[in-house]
This record gives C-alpha cells, sequence and structure tokens, in this order.
C-alpha cells in the first residue's frame, strides 16, 4: 500500500457523468488485485473518498479508475485534468478471488458496479460472460470494454431501450439455461446482489459480491464502516473497507 500524487495520464468522460482516469502509479500497479480500491483525497473534504480499480496494468505502470458524480466530491474530483496529479492511497481492501483461468466466470455489474469487474473478466477472458444492468440506453458503460474480454456480453435496462428489459437476475437465468458456470462476481446495488446470490444458492454456484458501504479512514480504524455479517457460522462484525469490500456472498445479511 502507498500513499502519494500520481500523474493523470489520460482523462475521458465515458458516460453521462461518469469518469475514466489512466493513473500512472508503479507501485499500485504491481499490488493490486481485482475489485480492491483507491481512497482519494479531494481538496476541500475532510474525508477521501473510495473508488474501485478497474482496470490494472502492471506492464505500463497504470491503474484505471472510473467514477460517477454523486455529490460534492465526486463532482469536484471531475475537473481533474489529464497531467494533474491525483493524492490516493491504495490498494485497499481484500478483492476478488479468481480461480482458475480455465473456470467459466460471468460477472455481473449494475450500473456504476460494473468498473470493478473488468479485470475480473480480463482474467477468465473468454470463459466469461458478462451481464450489465442499467436503468436506460443513456447510461450504458463499458460495453465494448467487456466485449473485448468477454465470449458474450449481455446487456439488461429497466425500460427495455437496449438489450434484454428487466433485470439482470433474468439475464442471469436465461445464461445459466444454456452455460455451465463455475463462479459468480458481481457489484451494484444490494438488492441486485442479493436477487443474485439467491441465483446462485439455488444452483449451488460460488458467488462473491462487492459491497459498497459509506466509510471513513478506509483501512480498518475506524467503526464507520463495520456491519454485521456471518463468518465460521457464527455473526460477527466485519469492516467493509479491511475485510471486504468483497465478500462471499455467504457471509452477507442482505435483508439488514
Ligand atoms: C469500496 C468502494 C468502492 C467504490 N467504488 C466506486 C467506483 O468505482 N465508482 C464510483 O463511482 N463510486 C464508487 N464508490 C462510491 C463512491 O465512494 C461514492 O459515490 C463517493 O464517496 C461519493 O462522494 P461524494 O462526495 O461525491 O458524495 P457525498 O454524498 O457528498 O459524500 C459525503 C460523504 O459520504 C460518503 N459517501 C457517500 N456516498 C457513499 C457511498 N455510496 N459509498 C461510500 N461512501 C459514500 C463520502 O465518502 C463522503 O464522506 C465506491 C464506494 C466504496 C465503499
Amino acid at each position: 500500500m502507498v500513499q502519494g500524487k500520481f500523474l493523470v495520464l489520460k482523462k475521458d468522460e465515458i458516460g453521462i457523468n461518469v469518469f475514466k482516469l489512466l493513473v500512472h502509479s508503479p507501485q499500485i500497479a504491481k499490488e493490486s488485485l481485482s475489485g480492491q480500491f483507491v481512497n482519494i483525497n479531494i481538496d476541500g473534504f475532510l474525508l477521501r473518498r473510495p473508488i474501485s480499480i478497474s482496470d490494472i496494468d502492471i506492464e505500463n505502470e497504470t491503474i484505471t479508475i472510473i467514477f460517477e458524480i454523486r455529490g460534492e466530491g465526486t463532482e469536484k474530483l471531475s475537473h481533474i485534468k489529464s497531467d494533474d496529479y491525483i493524492d490516493i492511497i491504495g490498494p485497499l481492501g481484500r478483492g476478488f478471488k479468481l480461480i482458475t483461468k480455465e473456470s467459466r466466470a460471468v460477472v455481473i455489474g449494475g450500473g456504476i458496479g460494473s468498473p470493478p469487474l473488468v479485470s475480473v473478466s480480463k482474467f477468465y477472458g473468454k470463459n466469461s460472460f458478462a451481464i450489465l444492468g442499467f436503468q436506460n440506453k443513456s447510461k450504458v458503460i463499458l460495453e465494448d470494454v467487456f466485449k473485448t474480454y468477454c465470449k458474450e456480453t449481455i446487456i439488461c435496462t429497466d425500460d427495455g431501450s437496449m438489450g434484454l428489459k428487466g433485470f439482470v437476475t433474468n439475464g442471469l437465468n436465461e445464461l445459466l439455461l444454456k452455460e455451465k458456470i463455475d463462479i459468480i462476481y458481481t457489484c451494484g446495488p444490494l438488492g441486485m446482489m442479493k436477487g443474485i446470490a439467491d441465483i446462485a444458492k439455488k444452483n449451488n454456484i460460488q458467488c462473491q459480491v462487492s459491497m459498497e458501504q459509506k466509510m471513513a479512514c478506509g483501512m480498518g480504524n475506524c467503526l464507520v464502516c463495520a456491519c454485521e455479517a456471518k463468518r465460521n457460522n457464527k455473526k460477527t462484525y466485519l469492516h467493509i473497507c479491511k475485510d471486504g469490500p468483497v465478500f462471499d456472498y455467504k457471509e452477507v445479511f442482505f435483508d439488514e
């Protein structure tokens, strides 16, 4: 883990209020695992903002982060330009557990939950399938990226303006009718991930979920992101920042 100011090599607006930053940081690129995050200092804000590492390029010593404007902090961050420096700590948290490259994986993203799944689909390559859900066509991001890596990319929109009409759970049920899947990775709204966890349980498929929770330090030193969970058959408290953000679906209480 390192804290420092790193050069933004490239900034792109890849969707409505969604920005992609390519950051030069050799150490973070070398240490990062899929699903980990960085904590970003934004001028004028006391608390850093957590953003997932979307892509890792060890050879070119870069990481990619993708964020949506959600409030004042991310709005300010959206003004950063290429050649500026960004103050980040990372990599933080526990990422997705990747099994063998030959395994057949499905990545399922809901909206801005899709970026951390990019490096997972890159790992499994053409043994992976992506199911991405958005409100409507105008909100779709990263379709081209997942199409490059995955065997198949299914877009779902709530209003049917693109791809399948309805939720990603419909897309998953359809995929499971024709493909044998070993593992599911998901990131998005809690209700969506609960639906996916239910399908994983019913079909006896491994499933890892990336949880989002308000956090302060991002390193397990404060209690802001502590939440009730199940581990080793016991109720316990886990920190989303340090013990997660990625958990086995069996550890999560989705209803609370
Ligand atoms: C592990 C993790 C990974 C994330 N990855 C991404 C990502 O890849 N792309 C992306 O767009 N967003 C991501 N988020 C959500 C992102 O951190 C929030 O949208 C952002 O912190 C909002 O800051 P703000 O100042 O714009 O909003 P405000 O609402 O003004 O923020 C106020 C405070 O609440 C906290 N806060 C508000 N919303 C959230 C939230 N949903 N999660 C955590 N803290 C919040 C902020 O840190 C800040 O302290 C991630 C969150 C977590 C926990």
